[in-house]
């Protein structure tokens, strides 16, 4: 069992060394380093350490599984503390309700089904609309999640004509056994030709621990980062 203190130490060496590669990937690239922020991927830690990151200064978190994202907004928010939660896992449509009452940020919507499922959802238990990234497939393997082809063209058109939903841009993943660098490459022109059409959707998510500078190099505006924050991650959670 670690300590408070101990665990809000590691945490914050963590912290200072992800931000040092976010600031010399923003200057390798000629971008101002606060244009890129940094969503601590909390899954599998707990609520203790989402509220140390808050200390520290983090200001948005991601979360992949309803069960434990909604018990650990709650204990959050009970703590009076206040962060942009983003839900990046995939999002089965029984789930929208509880997902829209606490997420500020939708990463995962793939598919035209779901975009139905979540304006119902987020006009049923929200106040404003919930803001919605649709994910990408860069591989068009549907098993890994995300859209390919013109279907990101139907799907984003749905999210942006949604009363519920806004269309903040595109989330992706780099693909298994490709360069990172190429993929977001492909990401990028997306994002080009969708900000073409929906001039508000500037949001691009890329980037995790491993390729975070890749992601950065192409223009991500958010890069989720959860293992060289938090640790490695149980392999049974
Ligand atoms: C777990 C996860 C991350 C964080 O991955 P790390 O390699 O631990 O930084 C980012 N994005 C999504 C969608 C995830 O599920």
């Amino acid at each position: 069992m670690v300590s408070d203190e101990g665990r809000r130490a590691e945490l914050a060496a963590n912290l200072q060394r992800v931000r040092d590669r976010i600031a010399r990937a923003c200057a390798a690239a000629g971008r101002r380093p606060d244009a890129v922020t940094l969503t601590a991927v909390t899954k599998t830690y707990p609520a203790s350490d989402v509220l140390l990151l808050a200390g520290l200064g983090v200001t948005d978190v991601g979360e992949n599984k309803d069960q434990d994202a909604a018990g650990k907004a709650a204990e959050v928010r009970a703590a009076g503390v206040r962060l942009r939660w983003h839900f990046v896992g995939q999002l089965q449509r029984n789930k929208t309700k509880s997902v829209s009452a606490y997420a500020d940020v939708v990463e995962s919507v793939d598919s035209l089904r779901l975009v139905t499922a979540l304006d119902r959802a987020a006009v049923a238990v929200r106040d404003r609309p919930l803001d919605v990234l649709v994910q990408v497939s860069l591989d068009g393997d549907p098993h890994r999640g995300g859209v390919a082809g013109d279907d990101l063209w139907r799907v984003s058109d749905a999210v942006a004509s949604s009363d519920g939903l806004r269309l903040g841009g595109l989330m992706a993943v780099a693909p298994l056994g490709e360069d990172p660098g190429r993929a977001f490459a492909r990401l990028a022109e997306l994002a080009g030709q969708l900000v073409a059409t929906h001039p508000g959707a500037t949001v691009l998510s890329a980037g995790m621990s491993g390729d975070l500078e890749a992601a950065v190099q192409h223009g991500a505006t958010h890069v989720r980062i959860g293992t060289s924050l938090l640790g490695m991650r149980n392999s049974l959670r």
